[in-house]
């Protein structure tokens, strides 16, 4: 068998535009455009341009996007003034802090500084708690994309057998509150799981968001599983190139699931338009705008 291949890049364009679409009726209704501001300290590659990117994707959503660049140096108290600053200004929606942070500003401090509802990311605890127990909130952005392309695949999960490899609290824990929200029955793996391929051959549904290139392989995989993959890991190719790959050996594994997402061009995608939908549901929220349940 050769699985069908979930188009996540074109799935989130598709998101993308369908949030471009609501922007005016919001900027009619409420007299400014949705605004979401993106935090970064210091200069690290990789997340300098997933800020750009994400900015880039507000404009062209049709969104106000700030962006402040602080010195590698900034201490924590200023970065959380500078959260609360933004808190109370009713022209921002959303607030991203692009982690990871250096080493002297503690993570969760900030994070538990941003206004729940302001917290496009869904990483507050009071996001999580929501999640948790099935209130509206905010979820991270990944496993809430994860789970579009699977229900846009499989239309209804309940009653599946779903096994989410990692423990993050940014992948792999919302993604199983979201798939025991759809009534999957959900086993949650991770590095201290005893025979891990055992575990993964009982799934209809499985979620590789572990960050170790390839390590899932064909004979884990029960025949016709759907197959999600978190996983971005560089890899060496050879003649001094590198290439992404993903935590599923796709190759072998796409001769016997039923679904998969590839790397690039799968989960990955998502992760952005996913911000834009929580930034363009945060403005209607925050304005008591309504926002048609099914819109996005
Ligand atoms: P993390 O390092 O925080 O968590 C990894 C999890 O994998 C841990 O819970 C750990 O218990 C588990 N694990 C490690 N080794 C294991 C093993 N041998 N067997 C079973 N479980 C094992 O990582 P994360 O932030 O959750 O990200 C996971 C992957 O997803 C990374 O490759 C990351 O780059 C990628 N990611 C992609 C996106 C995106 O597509 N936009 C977003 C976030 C993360």
């Amino acid at each position: 068998m050769s699985a069908a291949i979930i188009d996540g890049k074109a799935f989130a364009e598709g998101l993308r535009g369908r949030v471009a679409d609501l922007v005016p009726d919001f900027v009619a209704t409420a007299g400014r455009q949705p605004g979401l501001t993106v935090v970064l300290v210091g200069e690290d590659p990789a997340s300098s341009v997933y800020v750009r990117s994400k900015g880039k994707a507000t404009e062209a959503a049709g969104m106000k996007s700030d962006t402040i660049i602080l010195p590698a140096d900034t201490s924590e108290d200023d970065l959380l003034n500078l959260v609360r600053k933004l808190n109370a200004d009713a022209t921002v929606d959303g607030i991203l802090v692009q982690l990871p942070l250096p080493r002297q500003i503690n993570e969760n401090a900030v994070i538990a500084t941003i206004d729940p509802n302001k917290d496009v990311d869904g990483f507050h605890p009071v996001n999580a708690g929501r999640l948790a127990t099935g209130l509206h909130g905010f979820v991270p952005c990944t496993p809430l994309g994860c789970l579009m392309l699977l229900k846009d695949r499989l239309g209804d999960l309940s009653g599946k057998d779903a096994v989410v490899i990692g423990r993050s609290n940014i992948v792999g824990k919302p993604m199983a509150q979201l798939l025991l929200g759809e009534s999957c029955t959900v086993t949650i793996a991770h590095s201290k799981t005893k025979d891990l391929p055992a575990v993964v051959r009982r799934a209809d549904i499985v979620i590789a968001a572990v960050g170790r290139p390839e390590m899932i392989k064909a004979d884990w995989i029960k025949p016709g599983a759907a197959v999600i993959d978190v996983g971005i890991n560089r890899i060496d190719a050879g003649e001094r190139k590198t290439k992404l790959v993903g935590d599923v050996a796709f190759d072998e594994v796409s001769q016997v699931a039923g679904a998969i997402t590839p790397v690039p061009g799968g989960v990955g995608p998502m992760t952005i338009a996913v911000l834009l939908r929580n930034t363009l549901v945060a403005a209607h929220r925050n304005e008591g705008v309504p926002l048609a349940k099914d819109a996005i």
